[in-house]
């Protein structure tokens, strides 16, 4: 990625400070940014990279969500900690459920407004869709004409 350079530089430099996202863009303004994605394999790398980023962002803040969420349901329902607080630690029980049950709910708050932040501040739902839409479109196309014929137009 780092090897290759641009083709022009002042619309590589346009795209780098828009982080090669185009999709916000008007249709007619677009076509010369798409053209030089096509020719310019630099930015296009850029691009994929600036992409790949955003999803594992996402992917990232919402795993960190779900894991949270995970946790505070182990809290409400197993109580293994209980004993290791006792033994290990010397801890009062309620205080460190009460401390457990704050982080979690803590943690799941920061992931879930990371993960709102990450997708709106990124082109990720767009992007996201754009690929399925695509695999649907591809798929439709290797289904055989008899089930084809069955879909509504
Ligand atoms: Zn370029």
């Amino acid at each position: 990625m780092a090897r290759t350079t641009c083709t022009d530089r002042v619309v590589g430099a346009i795209l780098a400070s828009w982080r090669y996202d185009i999709s916000g863009i008007h249709q007619e303004m677009r076509k010369d940014y798409e053209q030089h994605f096509a020719e310019c394999a630099h930015c296009r790398g850029r691009q994929n990279f600036h992409r790949s980023l955003d999803v594992t962002l996402a992917v990232l803040t919402s795993l960190a969500s779900f894991f949270f969420l995970f946790a505070l349901a182990v809290l409400k329902h197993i109580k293994p900690v209980e004993h290791m607080a006792f033994n290990v630690f010397g801890l009062d029980v309620a205080d460190t459920y009460h401390m457990l049950i704050s982080a979690g709910t803590a943690g799941f708050c920061f992931s879930v407004i990371a993960l709102a932040l990450v997708l709106t501040a990124t082109p990720v739902p767009k992007y996201l869709g754009g690929i399925a839409a695509e695999r649907a479109r591809l798929l439709e196309e290797r289904l055989p004409a008899a089930i084809k014929a069955l879909r509504p137009r």
